[in-house]
């Protein structure tokens, strides 16, 4: 028996990197996945083949999380298309590293929005078709700089922070109607956000890390998994750190 049978998924900003990741083990495991992208239009196209090749019904939508509107759109269009939803993973991120002095008011109100305001929005319109069900899971992405902050992240640090303040508050008014909600914190896991940073601090992080190695998106997806899954049917309101030790 697969871990996702039967259940009906929809993953955010998963044309790249760890959405990917996720949406590639979630099909293996049996789910039906919406999901979405935003500027990489090709490689999300790619992806609902390659989800469909596993026997699966796949579809992905060129949505902005950001906005709640279109978000609101999504997830009727997404309930219209797969009949409903039981698991939703708010994995869209982006960062606009800098150190405070240099921030601007722009690179604040972008992160915040792609990062923790696309949380809100798909939560709230997601939370109609779960309530009618009586069950759903929903997982968020936070980040252990969330939780230990790193200079020259302090946007991205707070959006991932408030993550976590929404996921416990939204597991606690939502835990009656059989409606979980956690948050995974990666560490240091190798994808393209992280190809973009220096060599030699990339280097210097591997080292850092107990179990010396980065992270890998499979890394995540299996945690993601276990979220999803009927295996973690008693938690809620947690975090799980997906660091290879970093934060201990
Ligand atoms: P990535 O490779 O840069 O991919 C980001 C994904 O988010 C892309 O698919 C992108 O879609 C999508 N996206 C961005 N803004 C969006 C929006 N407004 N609406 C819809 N989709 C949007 O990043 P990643 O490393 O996989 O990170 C995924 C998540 O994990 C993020 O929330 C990130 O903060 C978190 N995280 C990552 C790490 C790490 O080490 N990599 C560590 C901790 C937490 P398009 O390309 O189509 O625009």
């Amino acid at each position: 028996m697969k871990l996702l049978e039967g259940k009906i998924a929809l993953i955010t900003g998963a044309s790249r990197g760890i959405g990917r990741g996720i949406a590639l083990k979630f099909a293996e495991q049996g789910a039906s996945i919406a999901f979405t992208y935003l500027s990489s239009v090709e490689k999300g196209q790619e992806l609902e083949k390659e989800l469909q090749a596993f026997g699966i019904k796949a579809k992905g939508y060129r949505s902005d999380a950001a906005d709640y509107k279109a978000a609101e759109e999504l997830v009727n269009t997404v309930v219209a298309d797969f009949g409903t939803i039981d698991i939703l993973v708010n994995n869209a991120g982006i960062t606009r590293d800098t150190l405070l002095m240099r921030m601007s008011e722009q690179q604040w109100d972008e992160v915040m929005n792609a990062n923790l305001k696309s949380v809100f929005n798909v939560t709230k319109a997601v939370q109609k078709p779960m309530l009618k069900q009586r069950k759903g899971s929903i997982i968020n992405m936070s980040s252990v700089v969330g939780i230990q902050g790193n200079a020259g992240q302090s946007n991205y640090a707070a959006s991932k922070a408030g993550i976590i303040g929404f996921t416990k508050s939204v597991a606690l008014e939502l835990g009656s109607r059989n409606i979980r909600c956690n948050a995974i914190a990666p560490g240091f896991i190798e994808t393209e956000m992280t190809a973009a940073l220096d060599a030699k601090v990339v280097e210097g992080w591997r080292d850092n890390v107990p179990l010396k190695r980065g992270g890998t998106v499979d890394d995540v997806a299996n945690a993601t998994i276990f979220l999803a899954s009927d295996m973690s049917a008693y938690i809620t309101g947690q975090v799980i750190n997906v660091c290879g030790g970093m934060l201990t």
